[in-house]
């Protein structure tokens, strides 16, 4: 038995000088200190021996597993150190190496230019309010005087999530809101994203920008509509762009108009931008429907007002010479990166 436990003892020591990491010794471990270890085998098959040959054996043996489990820790702390001393080798900063670049990005032109308009408004007095992008029909529609008949409500034009929610087709629902809530004076542009179930190509997007801006008061005339767009455009475009106003029919202003700058690329002399007329189309505009501040809680009889609208893109595009409205919304960096 004496002779079994040396050889026992001197294989495992022999083995656990060999192992060469972890794993190695846990297979070592396995194999004299397991379940089904070489030492688990000789205390199990103590029970065939005499009642004074067991404890000199079990001595013998508890000694040799201390020997051996003494042997295996100092293994493992001598491979942990190893493998530690390696990582921290490999694991060098190499400080001759070039740094990863720090790209800024930049404002997105659609943004840009809608912080330029809220800025100029803001100058003029008017407040920014916002509303919900999903809308129901009675604001959306209804509350503008847009009656269930007309083609704007069909589906072809707009996006429905079920019966009576729509996404808002036009930021004009803000106005309706911001109407009921409060007493005129009213003085605000209700700027944000749109929705139109339109097929996306070059001058067309599902999703596109657009602010409005609504103006109630006692007195209000379509010239204070004048003069406020007017100021807006030379402050947007520059002071030699003249603006003209074209008849025109919306169902929630009434009398209601286009307005029309001086092409900012040609002065008006006609160009590729402007169509060779000198004249580019802005936006809508009018006075506001009695029916519609009827809707918003106001007396027509007292005050009266004026609204208007103006796509964000449009703007962009034709302050950029743009002729394709998907570049705004691809976020392709070559593109991005010439603003
Ligand atoms: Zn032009």
């Amino acid at each position: 038995m004496k002779e079994k436990m040396e050889a026992i003892r001197s294989s495992a020591l022999e083995e656990i000088g060999k192992a060469a990491d972890s794993s190695e010794l846990e297979v070592v471990r396995v194999k004299y200190l397991g379940k089904k270890g070489e030492l688990t085998a000789v205390l199990r098959s103590m029970g065939s021996l005499s009642a004074e040959e067991r404890p000199v054996v079990g001595k013998v043996v508890n000694e040799v597993r201390e020997v051996i489990e003494a042997a295996l820790q100092d293994a493992v702390s001598a491979i942990k150190n190893r493998e530690k001393e390696q990582k921290l080798k490999n694991d060098v900063i190499d400080i001759s190496l070039p740094g990863k670049k720090n790209f800024i990005g930049k404002r997105h032109p659609l943004e840009a230019a809608l912080e330029n308009m809220k800025e100029i408004f803001i100058s003029m007095g008017f407040t920014i309010e916002e509303g919900p992008e999903v809308e129901t029909n009675y604001y959306n529609f209804d509350a503008l005087n847009i009656p269930e008949s007309h083609p704007a409500r069909s589906e072809q034009d707009t996006f429905y999530i079920n019966e009576n929610m729509v996404l808002r087709t036009a930021t004009s629902p803000v106005q309706v809101r911001y109407m009921q809530k409060n007493e005129p004076p009213i003085k605000m542009i209700s700027p944000g994203k749109v929705f139109r179930s339109d097929a996306l190509d070059a001058t067309h997007s599902p999703i596109f920008y657009q602010m409005e801006g609504l103006v109630i008061d006692k007195g209000i005339t379509f010239s204070d509509l004048k003069g406020t767009l007017d100021l807006f455009v030379r402050k947007m475009f520059g002071d030699k762009v003249k603006t003209k106003f074209r008849p025109h029919y919306f169902p929630f202003t009434e009398p209601s108009a286009e307005m029309d700058a001086t092409c900012f690329v040609c002065n008006g002399e006609g160009c590729k931008v402007c169509k060779g007329s000198g004249w580019i189309e802005l936006l809508g505009c009018g006075m506001v429907h009695p029916e519609v501040l009827r809707q918003g809680g106001i007396d027509p009889e007292v005050y009266s007002g004026f609204a208007f609208g103006m796509g964000v893109d449009r703007i962009v595009m034709l302050k950029y010479g743009l002729d394709d409205i998907r570049l705004l919304y691809e976020s392709d960096m070559r593109f991005l990166n010439q603003f």
